[in-house]
């Protein structure tokens, strides 16, 4: 059953409260959106920190042009990110964007994740998550994620946190959490020499049963009809593929493991 209007706001002021709660957001900064019926969006207000957001402070605005339908505050300035992922993607219902220090940290020193190097994160998020380069707020800052929204889950913005999408907001948020963890043990792993990137072999294992578990991005219809076809056919090959079996891919990662560890 769909969550109701009451439901979706209480979703809403609960995961801007955990942005604050887990320190992955300072003064106004983070804003959060979902998808609600007849194109509308319902998102937090600016100018208010995540840690006093409140159900009736929501905003409902028009999913194509933002301009705001109810509501007494105003939307927060990055909208148009949030707007962006709507408009490409079928599958993005919410959209989270925080700054959690290390994963800010990655996107400020311009560094890409050395993602992929743990076997369960590919199958969340796919093979790439990639640093998308400084721009000006407003128009550049979504000309500058464009390229990169069809294909992934995760951004990392450079000097702007991170940009998540997910099915609902609990999934845009733990997609945010596992991008955190990934730039934490990528960290950590730096005194010891580093983090050893999986196998390109594995990583395509993975990613079948990334696009097996239904995780991969769907494009809107309005997109090209060659992208669309490109993943109906990548999804297509994944599921007849050798590699699919899971004790094939069991075995693939233990291999991985083992490669890692020296064994
Ligand atoms: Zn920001």
């Amino acid at each position: 059953m769909r969550p109701t209007e009451p439901q979706l706001r209480q979703n809403l002021t609960r995961y801007g409260r955990r942005l604050w709660e887990r320190g992955w957001v300072a003064n106004h900064d983070g804003n959060l959106s979902l998808r609600l019926p007849r194109g509308r969006v319902l998102c937090s207000p600016t100018g208010i920190s995540k840690a006093d957001l409140s159900t009736e402070m929501a905003l409902v605005v028009d999913g194509e042009t933002g301009k705001k339908l109810s509501g007494e505050l105003r939307p927060f300035s990055e909208l148009n990110l949030h707007l962006a992922f709507y408009a490409c993607r079928e599958d993005a219902q919410a959209v989270v964007h925080a700054h959690p220090p290390l994963a800010t940290a990655y996107g400020a020193a311009g560094i890409e994740l050395p993602h992929p190097f743990l076997p369960e994160a590919v199958v969340s998020l796919g093979a790439s998550i990639p640093t998308v380069p400084l721009a000006l707020p407003g128009q550049g800052a979504a000309d500058a994620i464009a390229p990169y929204l069809p294909d992934h889950h995760a951004l990392l913005i450079a000097g702007n946190g991170v940009l998540t999408c997910g099915a609902d907001l609990e999934q845009a948020y733990l997609r945010m959490e596992l991008v955190e963890h990934l730039c934490t043990v990528a960290h950590a792993a730096c005194a010891l020499g580093g983090v050893q990137k999986l196998s390109s072999a594995t990583i395509e294992a993975l990613l079948a049963a990334h696009v097996k578990a239904g995780l991969a991005p769907r494009l809107r219809e309005v997109e090209t009809k060659g992208r669309s076809q490109k993943l109906r056919t990548q999804s297509s090959e994944a599921q007849n593929s050798e590699a699919q079996s899971s004790e094939e891919l069991q075995n693939l990662v233990n291999q991985e493991i083992a490669r890692v560890l020296g064994r």
